[in-house]
């Protein structure tokens, strides 16, 4: 199904954007996009599976991987839990030619322009501020403080669209999933 060569594509935005549902609707829709699994310190969430959503490692296992080189780019999200992407994986993929996406923070895909510049940079951005907040709100997993805190976080993470190849509206879940595969160079059903 691939159209142009394999390459590497970052998926990042503020938080409460979506990337996590627009993960969900790839791995539902599209199965035979590879979508990098990242180690995290944070624990599971119910419903969450080991290996299929995150790698759910101890810190001091998250300090090993950091020591012995095995993350492409890792970073403290919201100052408390870190989330890495584990390299062996990725190189592998690209390797043997198949696509690879990342869906990361900002601060992870500044890494990796830094490291691989030649992968495609896309930014999901929400369809207002208003809606972001309304997301960020609505979705009731945070207590008032740490909403306050990721609110923040995403006033500042907005300002890192212009640094983007390519914005992709998060309207409506199945059609920007669609524009983001169409992005790395496959073809939609
Ligand atoms: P959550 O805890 O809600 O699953 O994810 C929180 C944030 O961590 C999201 O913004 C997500 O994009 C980010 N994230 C997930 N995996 C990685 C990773 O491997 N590296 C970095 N830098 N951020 C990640």
């Amino acid at each position: 199904m691939t159209t142009t060569p394999a390459r590497l594509t970052v998926l990042a935005g503020p938080t409460a954007v979506g990337k996590g549902t627009v993960s969900a609707d790839i791995r539902e829709r599209y199965p035979e996009v590879w979508l990098s699994v990242s180690a995290t310190t944070r624990p599971p969430r119910p419903g969450e599976v080991e290996g299929v959503h995150y790698h759910f490692v101890t810190p001091a296992e998250f300090d090993r991987m950091v020591r012995d080189g095995e993350l492409l780019e890792w970073a403290y999200v919201h100052s408390r839990n870190r989330y890495g992407t584990p390299r062996a994986p990725v190189q592998e993929r690209l390797a043997e030619g198949e696509p690879v996406l990342l869906e990361i923070d900002l601060q992870g895909a500044r890494q990796v322009r830094e490291t691989m510049p030649e992968a495609r940079f896309v930014f999901l951005a929400p369809p207002s501020w208003e809606e972001l907040e309304r997301r960020l709100v609505g979705r009731g997993t945070e207590g008032p403080e740490e909403r306050e805190r990721r609110l923040e976080t995403a006033r500042v993470e907005l300002t890192a669209e212009p640094e983007f190849d390519v914005v992709i509206v998060n309207d409506d879940v199945h059609r920007a999933t669609d524009e983001l595969v169409r992005e790395m160079g496959l073809v939609t059903r």
